[in-house]
């Protein structure tokens, strides 16, 4: 039989940043990621969107919840630059963003703000999802400016 081991090897490699760690909660926003779409649990009980995956609601406590397609817009809350290189694939993006954004739906979730300068990020700066796919595995979910064209 014939192996393709080697294709897959040469693709893994190419991606040398640090990876996510998939936990019992988070496959299915992997799995929507892959998809290029955003979802995260909204709480059948109380409608709350919560942000990382969880097995209750943190504000009712309730069980249930469905994973929902976001709309993919929110804000900069916060961000910071980085100038020390920490990691070998970063190397070629110094310095590069890593952002808080909020989104339209509630939740907070950590990323890069991408196809923009590190000094024009703002408070408040609309931002619209975008997706890289680092390997066979996980598609990052990236942001990028919702006030400029992007092709
Ligand atoms: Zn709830």
């Amino acid at each position: 039989m014939q192996s393709f081991d080697h294709l897959f090897t040469v693709k893994r490699m190419a991606y040398d940043k640090p990876l996510p760690q998939s936990d019992v909660w988070s496959p299915p926003f992997w799995e929507a990621a892959r998809k290029h779409e955003l979802r995260m649990q909204r709480c059948a009980g109380c409608g709350y969107v919560r942000f990382p995956p969880g097995p209750t609601c943190p504000r009712c406590l309730s069980p249930e919840a469905s994973w929902e397609l976001l709309s993919g817009r929110g804000r900069v809350w916060s961000w910071t630059v980085f100038h020390q290189l920490y990691y070998a694939g970063f190397k070629d993006e110094l310095p590069y963003n890593v952002a808080l954004v909020e989104l339209e739906e509630g939740p907070r979730l950590y990323t890069n703000i991408v196809g923009i300068e590190n000094g024009a990020l703002r408070e408040g700066l609309p931002v619209v999802v975008t997706f890289e796919q680092a390997t066979d595995d996980f598609t990052i979910p990236h942001f990028r400016s919702a006030d400029v064209a992007y092709s």
